[in-house]
């Protein structure tokens, strides 16, 4: 597995590759990495000939300074994960390296950066989409894989090559998720043995809205489980709400085939996110 650091050292490797003829896989990531990623990985290794991993903690999706500075960074430990993974080639560029110059790209999504991440977290999918973006331009890869833990930035990253055409195709993982149904992620890191422990109470409400999907509309729904996080002592809710899966449209009414439930609960001061599919 080789690691480099800086863009036109990968980009020699990946000429290289280019001129054998070898498809690419791609994997962004911020690090800290677990289960949910190798699991990206591993679909990346069975599909392509060369697999490519990035590890960047990009600065400019992140919209609370302190969630940036507290945001895990286990390096070491992520570069023996990639390795047994099958990984072939790691990217760990610098802020400097990825921006020389600040960056300022500004991407159109219309209704699906305006809900729910998006409205909540203003600017964090436009950073998305400009690191992506830059990404691809220097990995170029064949395909690019991409969870559904962090559903509606797939849902983006579908948008972003659409409309700019841009020659990848992106592949969704599905969601990785602990024994008691957490749903893995590098913030779980984060939490309290006493969070910890709390925090399967989030995938519990989603099943629990899954079975009443059939029987209750949007509105009722999102109350329900509103009601539940009320009287839950330490899980605070930010948002549950019920949207189609391809145009992240928010459901009001009865709930129709292909809606799913999406969530945000902060346990603490760690923000954590999850959806499941309804119908
Ligand atoms: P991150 O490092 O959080 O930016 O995530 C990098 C990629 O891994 C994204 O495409 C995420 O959606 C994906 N990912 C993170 N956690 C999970 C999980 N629990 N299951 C599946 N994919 C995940």
């Amino acid at each position: 597995m080789t690691i480099f650091e800086k863009i036109v050292e990968l980009r020699d490797f990946i000429n290289n590759l280019k001129h054998q003829g070898k498809t690419i896989g791609f994997v962004p990531t911020m690090g800290a990495l677990h289960e949910g990623h190798i699991s990206l990985v591993e679909k990346s290794v069975l599909e392509n000939d060369f697999t490519i991993v990035s590890i960047f903690v990009n600065p400019i999706q992140f919209n609370n300074a302190k969630d940036l500075e507290k945001y895990p960074r286990t390096l070491e430990k992520d570069y023996s994960l990639l390795k047994e993974a099958g990984t072939d080639a790691v990217f760990v560029p610098t802020v400097k390296e990825m921006y020389p110059e600040p960056l300022n790209r500004n991407y159109e999504f219309g209704q699906l950066a305006n809900v729910m991440e998006g409205e909540f977290r203003p600017g964090h999918f436009n950073g998305v989409a400009i690191v992506v973006h830059r990404l691809f331009e220097i990995v170029t890869p064949n395909r690019a894989y991409f969870g559904e833990k962090d559903y509606q930035q797939l849902m983006i990253i579908k948008a972003l090559v659409k409309n700019l055409h841009l020659p990848v195709e992106i592949i969704p993982c599905p969601i990785s998720r602990e024994k008691d149904g957490l749903a893995r992620s590098s913030r779980n890191e984060r939490l309290t043995k006493e969070m910890r422990k709390a925090a399967p109470f989030i995938y519990q409400q989603l099943s629990k809205a899954k079975d009443l999907a059939h029987s209750l509309n949007s509105q009722a729904l999102e109350e329900k489980v509103a009601a539940e996080f009320r009287s839950h002592e330490l899980l605070e809710l930010e948002y549950f709400k019920v949207a189609d899966g391809d145009t992240l449209q928010i459901i009001e009414g009865a709930i129709p085939a292909n809606a799913y439930g999406f969530i945000a609960v902060y346990a603490g001061d760690v923000r954590l996110i999850d959806n499941i599919r309804l119908i």
